[in-house]
């Protein structure tokens, strides 16, 4: 056994050093045995200095136009290539394959206020993997292929403010948990915990009507989101069936259910606008129960409409009920980090696809 692992070692020796040589050399292989090697070693990538090899890249470039970014690749003339590209929030990855062995160009690295920076990298003996990493979040505009060169165009975006309302406060202490504790407690902690994975995202601004155990006015928490992107309100539910849990979202009714208690809208006017607005709202609410994940066992109705003063400003809003403070299974879910951290990505996501979706249009 001792003897075979000998003769073994030597013979995988002889066979790396034998196909390492042959990375530079035309040399047919003399030894039919060894076809199975070298052909596992071709898949690797070679490991010449790629003195032999050609560069393909000729210029890395980024041009400007207006608010819009292109990141320009030229390739030297006489090289095909075909390009298979991943777009990411903030970066690219695009894998080139050429007809012919090639060789990495050096990293680059930058200090640009846009890129981060980027770099070539091997992949296998004819193919290149270029990666771009940006500072901001984009949205990318075009990818723009020629004979030789590639042009990635994207626009740097803005980042949305968000408004989070933690429900009651001060004086006012919501309703009462099973548990003892107070909703306005509940939300606030809610509230900052959702702030942190906004912003830590890197693409949100966020303001808290309160950020502390104080009492605000509706009219003073709507001052406050006002001229923000989206509000959302968080609160929590109470009902005298102890067994009915789970999170509902609540938007505005439609204008003709309205009551007129929230403002006339009686010029065609402030109908439209009461409409649109409404429109985003509601589509926010979809998409936001369709994020939520199962734990938080979503009511039968999840999206609702109620006649809400904080509801009534002018920019897409909803008020979330996370669930029954009345309910031992809810109640004990809300105080649980895991919990908040779920139901906190969902409403980070939900935001990301909303947004998404709005700037596509
Ligand atoms: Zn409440």
């Amino acid at each position: 056994m001792l003897l075979r692992n000998i003769v073994l070692f030597f013979f995988v020796c002889f066979s790396c050093i034998y196909t390492h040589d042959r990375c530079t050399s035309s040399e047919k292989p003399a030894y039919a045995s060894l076809q199975n090697i070298q052909k596992n070693m071709e898949q690797l990538p070679c490991i010449s200095d790629g003195t032999a090899l050609k560069n393909p890249i000729k210029k890395v470039y980024l041009k400007r136009e207006g608010d819009k970014y292109f990141f320009c690749i030229d390739f030297i003339d006489d090289i095909s290539f075909t390009p298979r590209m991943y777009l990411l929030p903030n970066g690219a990855k695009v894998i080139l394959s050429f007809n012919e062995a090639v060789s990495a160009p050096k990293t680059k690295r930058t200090n640009h206020k846009v890129i981060k920076g980027y770099f070539f990298e091997k992949f296998g003996k004819s193919s290149l993997m270029f990666v771009l990493a940006l500072k901001e979040n984009v949205t990318f505009t075009e990818k723009l292929y020629t004979s030789n060169s590639i042009k990635i165009g994207f626009r740097i975006n803005k980042k949305k403010l968000i408004a989070i309302d933690a429900g009651h406060g001060g004086r006012d202490p919501g309703t009462k948990s099973i548990g003892g504790d107070y909703e306005k407690n509940i939300t606030l902690v809610m509230a900052i915990e959702l702030r942190e994975i906004l912003m830590k995202s890197g693409r949100y601004k966020v303001i808290l009507t309160r950020d502390k155990d104080s009492f605000l006015s509706i009219d003073e928490r709507k001052e406050k989101v006002d001229g923000t992107d989206l509000m959302i309100s968080l609160h929590t539910d109470s009902n005298n069936d102890k067994k009915l849990r789970g999170i509902s979202i609540y938007t505005l009714p439609n204008l003709d259910s309205l009551t007129n208690s929230l403002g006339k809208y009686d010029t065609n006017e402030n109908a439209e606008n009461y409409r649109k607005i409404l429109s985003r709202s509601r589509k926010f609410s979809n998409i936001l129960v369709s994020y939520i994940p199962n734990i938080c066992k979503i009511s039968n109705r999840p999206c609702r409409n109620i006649e809400l003063k904080i509801l009534k400003v002018n920019l897409p809003a909803v008020l979330i009920e996370l669930g029954c403070v009345t309910n031992r299974t809810d109640n004990t879910l809300l105080h649980s980090k895991d919990f908040r951290d779920k139901t906190n990505r969902a409403i980070l996501y939900a935001l990301d696809d909303f947004f998404e979706k709005e700037e596509k249009k």
